[in-house]
């Protein structure tokens, strides 16, 4: 199966301006993004984490037992690197709308003056404890879901280099047809249709695509044909959002054969926002993580 592989400087300028005449709508999310994703690739050639290796227990565990190959909460983070990444993503926001701004801000001062535990707060992202990092952020007077937001694009030079490093002990794709990640264990944010008709899923953590069946619920595993469905529109072919009846949970799906420019996952998740808005008014919910869908 042909999927796609990370876009290079050039393609990323050249997707952004084809976003910006075709989504005029997302022109505000869409122009913090090209931030993130420039200083993250300048983020990613400075960014030296610990080695990791994997013992074979784990590899036996992960063949037998469905386990991912890594515990996401034990992955070694460069942490100099990613604050250091973490400001600058904070500078890039200060231009942004007024609430990006006024979190941009407050977040470099806390930084700065060494007030705020980024290495605490990444753990407890990397660890999907999502009501604590709320609770302690708020109690903090920070903006939870801003700080959810950089702290994720600011670690991820890290799992994308262990990533790049362990895939070689990755399952081969007929024998892992999981609604999880083979690498980190985390949910999907994305569902793709690719050029030859097969389905895989892109992780909403360390951004790794496996192959699963068409049919199939990542969230219940529910693969019955009459309780899962889908909805689309006739002015965005190549967008759909697949439904189950069982778990009523919903994923949104890329169509790559109808998708007329270079594929981004967050790009995609983040410009299809008024899907999400469609899924929820129809009682279906929403289980990405809060950095997937910030806008
Ligand atoms: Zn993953
Ligand atoms: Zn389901």
């Amino acid at each position: 199966m042909l999927l796609p592989e990370r876009l290079s400087p050039s393609q990323l300028t050249q997707l952004f301006e084809t976003v910006h005449t075709t989504k005029p709508a997302y022109a505000e999310i869409c122009s913090l993004l090209k931030k993130i994703f420039s200083l993250q690739e300048g983020g990613l050639s400075a960014c030296r984490p610990p080695v990791m290796s994997i013992v074979e227990t784990r590899l036996d565990a992960q063949r037998q037992g469905g386990l991912p190959l890594i515990e996401k909460g034990q992955i070694l983070v460069d942490w100099p690197s990613m604050e250091s990444l973490f400001q600058r993503l904070c500078a890039a926001a200060l231009g942004e709308n007024a609430l990006m701004e006024a979190a941009g801000t407050t977040l470099l001062e806390r930084c700065q003056s060494g007030k705020l535990d980024l290495k605490h707060f990444g753990t407890l992202l990397m660890n999907d404890d999502w009501p604590l990092f709320e609770q302690q952020a708020v109690g903090s007077d920070l903006q939870s879901e801003v700080l959810a937001l950089l702290t994720y694009h600011s670690i991820w030079p890290s799992v994308a280099i262990h990533l790049n490093g362990l895939k070689g002990h990755l399952p081969e794709n007929e024998d892992w047809q999981l609604g999880y990640c083979p690498f980190c264990g985390s949910h999907p944010m994305l569902s793709l249709l690719a050029e030859d008709g097969g389905r895989s899923l892109v992780c909403s953590f360390c951004r790794h695509t496996w192959t699963v069946p068409r049919i199939f619920c990542p969230y219940c595993q529910n693969r019955d044909a009459e309780t899962l469905g889908y909805f689309f529109s006739e002015a965005e072919p190549e967008y759909r959002v697949h439904t189950c009846q069982k778990c009523k949970s919903y994923l949104k799906s890329i169509d790559l054969r109808q998708l007329l420019r270079p594929f981004h996952p967050f790009l995609e998740a983040a410009i299809t926002a008024h899907l999400d808005m469609r899924a929820r008014e129809d009682g279906y919910l929403d289980r990405t993580p809060v950095w997937v869908n910030i806008g």
